[in-house]
């Protein structure tokens, strides 16, 4: 499918279907596979031959929406996992162990913020968080010898810092680690980080990916490119005792990475997909050029909107020329960020919450990036775990609103801001 472009990949990418097999891809909704020896599924178990025999390692529709998302990034192959957690804590876990450092940008999700601050850190792998507009020199002072690979959002959430992915990933290799990057507030319609020299990319396919609410999924993807040959990374350059001996990127090559993902920690940690989310995932993927087309115009319209409000005391979009990451913005997402923005309302938390209580079509909800336009306060929800300090450096204030801008009729939006812009 290389041949084609990423919205007509949205559509076909993954599923092709023979001579009389259905049009839409099917959910294979079996645990298990049939074989005719015994024989046959050693081959399998001992990756001698390719094919499924156990929905933990490996499904039809899962692998179809895997070849999907893989073909939109621009990687060599995908893991779909039960949620995008799970996607950052195994992208994470595959390469980290006891006694593995990790350099993280401060700005991103509150939920990975927690797996890397306490989680991860309990189970031995420390991590040092950086300020997403650090100099080259701050970000170079992070590492330390054990450091294992490099973390950060394209555009973060919710406070919507643009990392300069190049910087990123010029100093992680320099100190002979990959970068893995958070893709999910972009999706590949708007950033391939692949591009920029990002060696991983993950996603939380429960938000733009889907679109719709209606399935929690991640995903894991693999550039290919990362040398590990480095001595670095014994997990993949020697021989794995739990398959009979074999070395992931002998075996493997490019793709030693996502194969060990699948084979060593979903054969050990589970956290797959369901074959029911990986088809409703799908149904997403296939609107989700023109969502985020949707999305990202009604965002730049309530933001100019926004920005001349004589009630509103900041407001954040990357895309707005006045923005200090603007320049970051057009350089990595030419097309558009995302339809999520965040600002704050004079009056600060009181006057931010009777906003969110007057508006009658955005919903308040613990959501973001699907299609229905939707408000929350993370200081008070998602982030609430983090001090005040903590949530100075992932760049969230205590009046921060985060609209998430859904694809309905941008006057219809517009009007029930203003509506409750009167009440606040
Ligand atoms: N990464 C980002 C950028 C997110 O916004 C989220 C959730 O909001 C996650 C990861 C975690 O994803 P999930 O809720 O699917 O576990």
């Amino acid at each position: 499918m290389s041949e084609y472009r990423n919205d007509t990949k949205c559509i076909h990418a993954g599923y092709h279907p023979g001579n009389g097999e259905p049009r839409v891809l099917p959910i294979v909704q079996s645990t298990t596979f049939r074989y005719e020896t015994s024989e046959a599924m050693g081959r399998l178990f001992d990756l001698e031959d390719p094919g499924f025999f156990y929905t933990r390692l490996g499904n039809p529709t899962l692998d179809a929406v895997e070849q999907k998302i893989a073909a939109l990034e621009g990687g060599v192959g995908a893991m779909l996992t039960s949620s995008g957690q799970a996607a950052t804590m195994l992208a994470v876990l595959n390469i980290c162990h006891a006694g593995s450092h990790v350099v993280s940008s401060s700005a991103i999700y509150g939920g990975t913020f927690n797996l890397l601050y306490k989680t991860l850190a309990e189970l031995g792998i420390a991590c040092t968080f950086v300020n997403p507009d650090c100099s080259p020199e701050e970000l170079e002072a992070a590492f330390r010898e054990n450091t294992r690979c490099v973390f950060a959002e394209t555009l973060s959430n919710p406070s919507l810092n643009v990392t300069d992915l190049e910087l990123f990933a010029e100093k992680a290799h320099a100190h002979g680690v990959p970068l893995i990057v958070d893709n999910t507030f972009p999706t590949p319609m708007n950033c391939r980080p692949f591009a920029f020299g990002a060696d991983i990319v993950t996603h939380s396919t429960t938000k733009y990916m889907d679109g719709h609410a209606v399935q929690v999924g991640g995903c894991i993807v693999d550039s290919g490119n990362f040398n590990w040959e480095n001595g670095k990374f014994p997990m993949l350059t020697e021989p794995d005792e739990s398959y009979h001996g074999i070395t992931y990127v002998k075996q493997f090559g490019k793709a030693a990475y996502i194969t060990k993902a699948r084979t060593h920690l979903m054969r050990d940690i589970g956290a797959q997909a369901s074959p029911m989310n990986a088809f409703l995932l799908n149904l997403g993927l296939e609107t989700l050029a023109l969502r985020m087309e949707r999305h990202c115009s009604n965002a730049m319209k309530v933001a100019e909107y926004l920005e001349k409000h004589e009630k509103i005391s900041w407001i954040n979009y990357p895309s707005l020329p006045s923005n200090p990451n603007h320049a970051l913005a057009k350089k990595y997402m030419p097309h558009g960020t995302c339809g999520v923005i965040s600002f704050g309302i004079k009056g600060g938390r009181e006057a931010a919450m009777r906003f969110m209580d007057s508006l009658k079509l955005a919903s308040v909800v613990t959501h973001v990036a699907d299609l229905r336009t939707c408000v929350l306060h993370p200081a008070s929800t998602t982030h609430r775990q983090m001090t005040e300090e903590q949530l100075l450096e992932a760049g969230i204030s205590a009046d921060l609103i985060r609209m998430s801008v859904g694809i309905e009729n941008i006057d219809d939006i517009l009007e029930d801001i203003a509506q409750a812009l009167e009440n606040a």
